[in-house]
């Protein structure tokens, strides 16, 4: 404990000010470690989970299937898919309309490892800022169009063969009968 009269030089001197002053100009020639944001952007960490995306394989083609499992692993829901056949391929499907709420996300990551066709991906995008939550409602195309930016480098498309359309009609037909078929 300071004695009286140390408090009363203190006082007289504003010792506890210049102590303060000291310490602010000490500062002043330590680098600063700020990023000066928008300007100066920082190096972000492998495996950053930002603005989920949407893949396409290296001949162009949307790699979803439509599944809906995605839809279903959210904690959030935040994604409706609405699942069709393709129109060019009918024995493969879709997703006909696709919607990711990026205001519900938590960017979790548990739709990319729900997905089998590994037709999702975290992006590094996080500046989303806007004045219109509305905006923040994603569909596939501009998901594709992230996916694009962040992901040029695409997987190889399987080959669709006849072989393997015929194997799929044949389990098609043995497992799930025509309901003319089936019995009553
Ligand atoms: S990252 Fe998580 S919260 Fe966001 S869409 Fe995927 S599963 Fe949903
Ligand atoms: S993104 Fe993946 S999990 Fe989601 S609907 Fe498409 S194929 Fe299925």
């Amino acid at each position: 404990m300071k004695s009286r009269f140390s408090r009363m030089v203190d006082a007289v001197l504003f010792s506890e000010i210049l102590k303060g002053l000291v310490l602010t100009f000490r500062h002043i020639f330590v680098r600063s470690i700020t990023d000066t944001y928008p300007h100066q952007k920082r190096t972000l960490p492998p495996g950053y989970r930002g603005v989920i995306v949407h893949l396409r394989y290296d001949d162009g083609t949307e790699k979803c299937v439509g599944c809906a499992l995605c839809e279903a692993a959210c904690p959030s829901h935040c994604i409706t898919v609405v699942s069709a056949e393709d129109p060019v391929l009918p024995q493969r499907r879709i997703a006909a309309k696709y919607t990711l709420d990026v205001t519900k996300c938590v960017f979790c990551g548990f739709c990319v490892q729900a997905c089998p066709v590994d037709a999702l991906a975290s992006s590094p995008e996080y500046e989303m800022a806007t004045w219109n939550k509305r905006d923040l409602v994603m569909d596939k195309k501009a998901m594709l169009q992230l996916g694009d930016r962040y992901f040029p480098k695409r997987q190889k498309r399987p080959p669709y063969t006849e072989e393997r359309f015929a194997l799929f009609n044949k389990l098609k037909t043995s497992t799930f009968p025509a309901a003319h078929k089936i019995a009553v």
